[in-house]
């Protein structure tokens, strides 16, 4: 049963039918799904939670759609990995990793396409489309195709080879726009208003936002119902980061947590694209818009749409939100494979990165229980590494000139 029961606007607080829409008619503030927590407290336990699907959909009363049928759009319960050696690297005690790389289409974009297309098909569109910067695209085409739906997905003309590649291979349409994500986002929000499709981040965005929130879920389920002290998440819009924090914030308001949660929760950015980070340390309350310039391309909106309300939770709980350069994101992607082997793509490698710096700053604490949020798979960013990695030898097939080129490793043996 999904007890999604209506819109509201997170400025005003007006109230709207559950439709496709996503902006107050009265003062243009976003739209988000609204529950009656009551009634879902009622009904969900940890017992039932434990005996739904190795899915979001286990959670289904805190989700604004039904879980559709057939086991279609499946994304989600990936492992919370304890991190003992990139801990000890850092100078950390309790880390654990939220390894998303392991959804569907290799990123956590699963998650909140599988919460739109659920909705989109609920809606009775035929069609789903996004603007994206890469990882979106890969999971619009591939649940599209899944659920029979057409697809377009828009993404800026100079995206990782890989990443369209990825979208391509799913055969629906794939729009490359001569410009950067906010160009392509400005272009979608006007075809949202011509064409009948569901835009999965336009005019099905409250729905779709919602999907994030189940990392939180899992996080603490995976925890044995305990939340982390400290979380910290990569920014691109935004979203990804309030969602989690609403996420710890909902499992108290149902009864599944004892106390409130109080987890600090830290963003992560580029330098290159720095707009909340900028303000962070700026101490001010606007996020100013910059043009991106940085590897990390998934990460890469300059004008972020949920920058504001991420500001506000960065600071209210406590947190921080750091930024890194391109040579420190790199760093970060091979301080993650070295130490634990999981390759993750550039906006891990932010999220690495940034974690790293704030643990040297005392930001992030070896006393606390540590949870960073790793959402995307290497194999999507190849071009960001494939500069700084090459084989340890190349050598005729041969004992001797093995041992030619390792002389040292039989003494040491
Ligand atoms: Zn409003």
């Amino acid at each position: 049963m999904a007890t999604g029961t209506a819109l509201r606007c997170r400025e005003c607080g007006r109230e709207y039918p559950v439709a496709p829409i996503y902006t107050c008619e009265w003062c243009f503030g976003p739209l988000e799904a609204t529950y009656d927590y009551d009634a879902i407290a009622s009904t969900i336990t940890r017992e039932s939670i434990a005996a739904g699907p190795a899915s979001i959909w286990r959670y289904g009363p805190l989700l604004p759609v039904e879980a559709p049928a057939g086991g279609a759009l499946a994304a989600g319960w990936t492992p919370l990995i304890r991190a003992e050696r990139l801990a000890a690297e850092l100078g950390l005690g309790e880390l654990w990793l939220k390894d998303d790389t392991r959804n569907p289409t290799n990123s956590f974009k699963d998650r909140v396409v599988a919460v739109a297309l659920g909705k989109a098909l609920e809606f009775g569109f035929k069609t789903a489309a996004c603007a994206s910067t890469g990882n979106l695209a890969n999971a619009v085409a591939a649940a599209a195709a899944r659920t029979g739906l057409a697809s377009f997905v828009f993404v800026p003309s100079d995206l990782e080879a890989g990443k369209i590649l990825t979208t391509s291979v799913y055969g629906g349409n794939v729009v490359a726009i001569d410009g950067n994500y906010d160009d392509v986002n400005r272009l979608c929000a006007e075809l949202a208003a011509e064409y009948p499709w569901a835009f999965v981040n336009v005019n099905v965005r409250p729905f779709y936002a919602e999907g994030s929130k189940t990392l939180a879920y899992e996080t603490a389920e995976q925890l044995d119902w305990q939340v982390p002290d400290h979380v910290v998440v990569p920014i691109a819009s935004g979203s990804l980061l309030t969602k989690i924090h609403k996420g710890f914030d909902e499992l108290h308001k149902v009864g599944l947590l004892a106390d409130p949660p109080d987890v600090r929760v830290s963003g992560a950015q580029a330098t290159g694209c720095s707009p909340v980070a900028t303000a962070f340390t700026a101490g001010v309350d606007d996020v100013h818009p910059v043009r991106p310039d940085t590897i990390a391309k998934s990460l890469a909106i300059g004008n972020p749409a949920d920058g504001y309300y991420a500001l506000d939770v960065i600071r209210k709980s406590g947190g921080a939100c750091g930024a890194v350069t391109d040579a420190e994101i790199v760093d970060g992607i091979r301080l993650l494979a070295r130490t634990e082997g999981i390759f993750g793509e550039t906006a891990a490698g932010v999220t690495i990165a940034t974690l790293a710096k704030l643990a040297a700053e005392g930001v992030v604490r070896r006393d606390e229980r540590v949870v960073a949020y790793v959402t995307g798979h290497g194999l999507k960013t190849l071009d960001a590494i494939e500069p700084h990695v090459r084989v340890t030898a190349t050598i005729p097939p041969s004992l001797d000139a093995f041992r030619a080129a390792f002389p040292t490793l039989i003494e040491e043996n």
